[in-house]
């Protein structure tokens, strides 16, 4: 076996004991995709150690993999479902979203469909080259932008199922809130500093807004119109 295979497989093991690792289809998207073809190049002995890397020179980093498993557990994601994620930075965590929304072998007559925004043209590039070449070109569209303005920017209408913002934002932007579907659940780090507060934003069937923190955490910071 070789040793990015043995790695990996030690990585999900302990993702799984700690417990950030825990429904089926979580592990099974987690197995799937490969990481080191999303680090940058140089970086792939690297690509299952739990910890954020960098992406080249951009200042942007890959979120370290427990941050991105506990996302995609939280997102509570079904086949079928219209996401949002706003940070496409390598393209892995939409990858992971995609294999929840749109799991490979699934009729895609089923799938769901990943939207994903960057606002650094040199990432922009990089992700969509890292998503066709895993296959997710088909189940995730890579849109250069500001993404704290939402998508198309501003307009009011609730749009997606869940909303995933992979970078720390002053406050949650509300187009955001405003292009969340009912029942619908928004993921964000907010705050200033090195550590923020990852909060989930529950918008319920008549409309009402539940708010939680859920964990401290550790991300870049948010630009664009809403952002830093
Ligand atoms: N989800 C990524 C990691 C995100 S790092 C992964 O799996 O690799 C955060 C990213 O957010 C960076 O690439 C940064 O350029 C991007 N970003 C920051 N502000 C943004 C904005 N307003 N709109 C879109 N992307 C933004």
């Amino acid at each position: 076996m070789s040793k990015i295979r043995r790695d990996k497989e030690r990585l999900i093991k302990s993702l799984i004991w700690e417990g950030v690792l825990k429904s089926s289809h979580c592990i099974e998207a987690f197995k799937r995709v490969p990481r080191e073809k999303f680090v940058w190049p140089g970086f792939e002995d690297e690509a299952y150690i739990d910890t954020p890397l960098p992406l080249g020179d951009t200042g942007q980093t890959i979120s370290a993999p427990h941050m991105a498993a506990y996302l995609i557990e939280e997102l509570d994601l079904k086949p079928g479902q219209i996401v949002f994620e706003i940070g496409t930075g390598s393209g892995y965590q939409a990858a992971l979203i995609a294999e929840c929304i749109a799991p490979t072998g699934l009729d895609r007559r089923y799938w769901g469909h990943v939207y994903t925004i960057e606002i650094n043209e040199v990432l922009v590039e990089f992700a969509r080259r890292n998503l066709i070449e895993t296959g997710y070109g088909d189940r995730v569209t890579v849109i250069r932008g500001d993404g704290s303005r939402g998508w198309p920017p501003e307009l009011e209408s609730e749009l997606y199922d869940r909303i995933v913002i992979t970078a720390a934002a002053p406050r949650i932007p509300t187009p955001l809130i405003k292009q969340l579907k009912k029942n619908g659940i928004l993921l964000s780090p907010v705050g200033r500093g090195f550590l923020q507060d990852l909060v989930k934003i529950y918008k319920a069937s008549d409309g009402s807004i539940y708010e939680t923190i859920l964990l401290k955490c550790a991300f870049v910071p948010l630009r664009g119109k809403y952002g830093f």
